[in-house]
């Protein structure tokens, strides 16, 4: 609630409208207590009284009423009439539009027929013909324009309904054995909610135009009685000798609808889910840097791809949160390096910030340098990295089906990930598509390019999602747990596919994972990440014959080992440390069994064992597992 005034009042306008509104309905509310002459007492002798005349501040009306008094009142019966009618709008019209979402097929027909039915009238005729049916009065104008906006609202939660109806939340609370009523009103009405608020806040100017129509016609509020519509309606025939009798409610209205259309703006753009998290700020098309260190120096060491003590950060409000900090990583051509760590750990945000693509806000490369071929990309220029996005260095994504666009073929998508790079005539890059299919082993590939992604299976997604990080021929594919929404044997096609392209091509690989399994199977060295840091680095098979961090212990004796006997799975107790407050030390000290008060006094460095030859492995602990690594001796 306290953001979303934030966000309100931070709209200007929204917050004038808002400001002018307010003064509005208060002076309204306050009106039986103000000082106010009696308004609908006639007095023929002061008829037409100019603004500013002694004891009628705005002057008097055809019979000699007292304007200001008629103009307070008047505001007072229009706001709440237009309010009322807003709310019945709403209720009537999102109830329908929530159960024929919500109940779909022969009730969503009939009721969305009858309000098609509705809406093929022009409003106001509509609402005339009501008008004329109950008698005109300002009860039934109210009935009358509540009735013709219900369609309005009806089709917008529908719309939304249907949507949300068939959600995996909705199908949980099915499961759940919720009944229909339980569901509508826990799961989907919730979040139909602010659109609801959204549709109000935008329409109820417009319901309140509609009965100062109303009653502009006499078909509303009765003579004596004033509202702004009849108030204008009494003073058109003194328009041109008199035009202050119609600019007082005329000024009125504009100023009530103004307010409210200013203000309603402003809560559809506070409250719109969509808008929220960006805090109305549109994200960046790379991610924000802020260096406040020195930038580190290029290697020359034949790396094609090295992190420098990358630092990437969230800032969300007054909390930081060091996803990455302090990332070290490179990898030459034709190899594998292997990144793993339990979820959470800062692989995800590692590997989006090697392109710039951590959103922002909230995220920010606080420091550090990601070089390319030695050029360093933090920091670069949108256009050089969207030249090498997808065409250099390219990603795969766990999950395919978010990856792929659903409502293309996917011979067209792969077609688009060529052309983005390499204007080719679209005949030429259909032919290459085919090709990409054929190589990542999907069967058929010449019919199978005319699929749509939902018609494929998660296995071939996930090669179809490959073919398209291979259409560029880049040097570098960077792959987030690939293979982790699907099964072993798939899995294990995928991966030795991945192996063949990066012998044949030269590819280099990061592949990012949670299974130690994978890593043996696929990658040439391997580092542990924990809590944002590297905590273990060498080549694989070293590694996982003498892990050297306890971590790396720990999460191997995780790994169950097939036809290796019944062996005691060692589980790691406790989670992994939010980022946001990190404390001094190792991160793993307090789910480590070897803790020591050293552990956690200060900052320990990633190092390499001095008294061993095995130059290639660094971890950063004090207490190493094996004896060859370890610095000191073990007490
Ligand atoms: P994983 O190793 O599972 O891929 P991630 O790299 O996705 O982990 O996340 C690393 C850390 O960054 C997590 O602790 C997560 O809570 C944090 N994080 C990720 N995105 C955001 C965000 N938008 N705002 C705040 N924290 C985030
Ligand atoms: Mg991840």
């Amino acid at each position: 609630m306290a953001q979303f005034l934030t966000l309100l009042l931070r709209n200007r306008l929204a917050a004038a409208g808002g400001v002018l509104l307010t003064m509005v309905v208060l002076l309204a509310l306050a009106v039986p207590v103000l000082p106010l002459q009696a308004p609908n007492v006639t007095d023929t002798a002061n008829r037409f009284l100019t603004p500013l005349a002694e004891g009628h501040l705005l002057g008097t009306d055809h019979l000699g009423r007292d304007l200001l008094s008629r103009l307070l009142w008047g505001t007072r019966l229009s706001l709440a009439v237009g309010f009322a009618a807003a709310i019945f709008a709403a209720f009537f019209g999102a109830a329908i539009g929530i159960i024929a979402g919500y109940f779909g097929g022969r009730t969503d027909n009939l009721i969305m027929r009858a309000v098609d039915m509705l809406m093929a009238f022009p409003y106001i005729l509509l609402a005339l013909a009501i008008v004329a049916a109950l008698g005109p009065g300002l009860g039934n104008a109210l009935i009358a324009v509540a009735a013709v906006n219900v369609p309005f609202f009806a089709r917008n939660i529908r719309g939304i309904t249907v949507g949300l109806a068939h959600k995996e939340f909705v199908d949980a609370a099915r499961l759940a054995g919720l009944g229909h009523t339980r569901i509508i009103l826990t799961e989907i009405l919730p979040n139909v909610l602010p659109v609801i608020v959204i549709a109000m806040s935008t329409t109820i100017g417009w319901m309140i135009l509609e009965t100062a129509g109303l009653s502009f016609l006499g078909l509303g509020s009765q003579p004596p009685q004033a509202d702004l519509g009849s108030m204008l309606g009494e003073a058109r025939s003194a328009l041109i000798t008199n035009p202050h009798t119609s600019v007082v409610p005329g000024a009125m209205i504009l100023i009530i609808v103004m307010g409210i259309n200013l203000l309603g703006d402003g809560v559809r753009d506070a409250l719109d889910p969509r808008l929220r998290s960006g805090a109305l700020t549109r994200p960046r098309p790379t991610t924000r840097v802020d260096r406040n260190g020195p930038v580190p120096e290029a290697e020359r060491d034949g790396a094609i791809l090295s992190l420098q003590n990358l630092h990437t950060q969230f800032h969300v409000k007054n909390r930081v949160y060091k996803a990455v900090g302090g990332v070290s990583l490179k990898v030459k051509p034709g190899e594998c390096l292997g990144v793993i760590g339990e979820s959470g750990s800062g692989k995800s945000v590692t590997a989006l910030s090697i392109m710039g693509l951590v959103a922002s806000p909230p995220g920010v490369i606080t420091g550090g340098a990601v070089r390319y071929r030695g050029e360093d990309l933090v920091g670069a220029p949108y256009e050089a990295l969207r030249r090498l996005r997808g065409d250099r260095v390219a990603y795969i994504f766990q999950d395919p089906l978010a990856t792929l666009h659903p409502l293309y073929k996917v011979g067209d998508q792969l077609a688009e990930a060529i052309r983005v790079h390499h204007p080719i005539p679209k005949a030429q890059a259909w032919a290459r598509a085919i090709a990409l299919l054929k190589q990542v082993r999907i069967p058929n590939p010449e019919s199978r390019a005319g699929s749509y992604p939902h018609e494929m299976s998660g296995g071939m997604r996930q090669r179809v999602g490959i073919a398209m990080a291979l259409a560029n021929d880049p040097d570098v594919i960077i792959a987030d747990e690939p293979t982790t929404a699907l099964d072993v044997t798939v899995q294990a096609q995928i991966l030795s596919l991945l192996d063949d392209l990066r012998r044949d091509r030269g590819l280099a690989i990061v592949f990012i994972t949670h299974d130690f399994g994978v890593v043996a199977q696929l990658c040439d060295r391997v580092a542990v990440m924990y809590a944002g840091r590297i905590v273990e680095t060498g080549p694989t098979q070293a590694v996982l014959a003498t892990p050297a961090h306890p971590y790396s212990a720990r999460l191997i004796a995780c790994v169950p080992e097939l036809g290796a006997g019944r062996r005691r799975l060692e589980a790691i107790p406790g989670l992994p440390p939010a980022v946001d407050r990190l404390e001094a030390g190792c991160a793993f000290a307090p789910r480590c069994l070897k803790t020591r008060a050293e552990c956690r006094a200060g900052e320990i460095a990633l190092k390499g064992p001095a008294n061993s030859p095995d130059t290639d492995r660094e971890v950063r602990c004090l207490y190493p597992e094996t004896a060859a690594v370890s610095e000191r001796d073990m007490p």
